[in-house]
């Protein structure tokens, strides 16, 4: 008895990651200079990234080899476990399978460490000494300070200020790691002082710190920026999620009906989903493929699918992609990881094609799910991963309704063991269900 679980062992972790972009019906309409509107330039993109990971931007080779110190790396977590979650099961009384892949179980507590020793990895391979970042609720800043120490890189990030404020242990993690921590807007930049000089009490955003961060990149020796989602290399680097997935399901016999997975910038769902979804394409495969989003950031579902620049300033190249418009602040939910106006481009391109559907969650319902979850299985979800779960039970409730099994994968991105101030906030009633809103509204 007890939970089943399915194991894989150090030598299961794939050993090769697999892009999306080789196997898509459509090619991807390319990223746009945000002066000219034409085409973006491997030059104009190397003040900021390194040739190695561009080539994987740019790419529809489908499958790149990881670097044998990559995997080490990647081995003091991986494989990650995909298990049942039986007595949440029995809870809903449900005839539905449900399995999750945990991510959790990272050095800094999420999905994002695949990317973030990649990254590193590849930059330091580039001769590149520092990297440059922003971080929102701080999970993205902690791991890429957890992967340039193992690598021995520098590492700055600018932590939107009212985050490292009411988010001081994920900052903690970020110095424990070795990393310069400065709330955004700083005085490091031009662009943070020029704010402070207007609003010195300026609680920050994600747009102005990434204007901190590629400001310090172009102005710093050896030194490139760094991208905790969105892009193709990162969406490609988070596929060992998936590659693993596949496999346990099918060492333990089935084959998933419907896979979940929450979607901020799109790089968890894709890492998971993507290799189903190479299945699917191919013809071999049904599943239900689903990216779960916050009502109050409806980028899948309310957004339109067209060119937008990824930042607030207008700075960064335009991308084809669903989005809410770059001026788009959404309403200060709990779930930080999701707030973002836009979404990876080949998760964009699959909506477009109708290869995968997305749904948008409202706040309250989605922590009922969390906290059910924790009940039953024990973890604690993040925020984020909080909406995957919510969509898991919904399915499990409509496997029910219909009397019928189904068996059901989800992305279990992160825990949330440094999110418990928003499980706070949701006892005491804080937490209200935020309705859709219209793109550009
Ligand atoms: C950042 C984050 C997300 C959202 O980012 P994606 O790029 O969409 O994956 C989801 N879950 C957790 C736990 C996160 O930290």
């Amino acid at each position: 008895m007890g939970e089943q679980q399915v194991i894989l062992s150090k030598a299961d972790i794939p050993k090769r990651w697999y892009n999306v972009a080789a196997d898509i019906k459509h090619p991807l309409d390319p990223p746009l200079h945000p002066a000219t509107n034409q085409p973006v330039t491997l030059g104009d993109m190397e003040r900021f990234f390194p040739a190695n990971l561009l080539e994987q931007e740019m790419s529809t080779q489908k499958w790149f080899d990881i670097p044998e110190e990559i995997l080490d790396i990647l081995s003091l977590w991986r494989p990650t476990p995909l298990v049942r979650a039986e007595r949440l099961e029995r809870a809903l009384d449900t005839p539905a399978q449900i399995w999750y892949k945990y991510e959790g179980v990272s050095p800094s507590g999420s999905h994002k460490t695949n990317t973030a020793v990649a990254q590193a990895w590849y930059n330091k391979q580039a001769g590149i000494r520092r990297l440059a970042t922003e971080t929102g609720a701080g999970q993205w800043g902690s791991a890429l300070s957890f992967a340039c120490h193992v690598l021995g890189l520098e590492c700055q990030v600018y932590m939107v200020k009212c985050s490292y404020h009411q988010k001081p242990y994920r900052r903690s993690m970020m110095q424990l790691y070795g990393a310069q921590v400065v709330p955004s807007p700083s005085d490091l930049t031009e662009t943070g002082r020029k704010i402070l000089r207007e609003d010195p009490d300026c609680p920050g955003s994600l747009g102005i710190a990434i204007s901190e961060a590629i400001e310090d990149t172009v102005t710093h020796e050896a030194t490139k920026y760094a991208l905790g989602s969105v892009l193709n290399h990162v969406c490609l680097h988070q596929t060992v999620v998936g590659l693993e997935a596949r496999e346990q399901f099918r060492r333990a016999g089935l084959k998933p009906d419907v896979l979940i997975g929450c979607a901020g910038g799109g790089s968890n769902f894709a890492g998971f989903v993507f290799p189903f979804v190479s299945e699917k394409l191919a013809g071999d495969a049904k599943y239900r493929v689903i990216a779960v989003e916050p009502a109050a950031c409806p980028t899948l579902t309310c957004g339109e699918f067209r060119y937008d620049y990824g930042d607030v300033a207008g700075m960064t190249p335009l991308m084809k992609m669903h989005t809410l418009g770059h001026d788009f602040i959404p309403p200060g939910i709990h779930a930080g990881g999701l707030r973002y106006h836009g979404m990876s481009p080949l998760v964009s391109a699959l909506l477009h094609d109708g290869v995968i559907e997305a749904r948008a969650t409202l706040q309250r319902d989605t922590f009922d799910a969390a906290v059910m979850f924790a009940r039953s299985e024990g973890l604690i979800p993040a925020p984020e991963s909080a909406h995957a779960v919510r969509v898991a039970i919904d399915e499990a409730l409509a496997a029910k309704e219909e009397g019928k099994p189904r068996v059901i994968g989800f992305c279990l991105s992160g825990h949330g063991l440094l999110d418990l101030s928003a499980y706070d906030a949701y006892f005491s009633g804080k937490i209200q269900n935020v309705e859709p809103v219209a793109a550009g509204v």
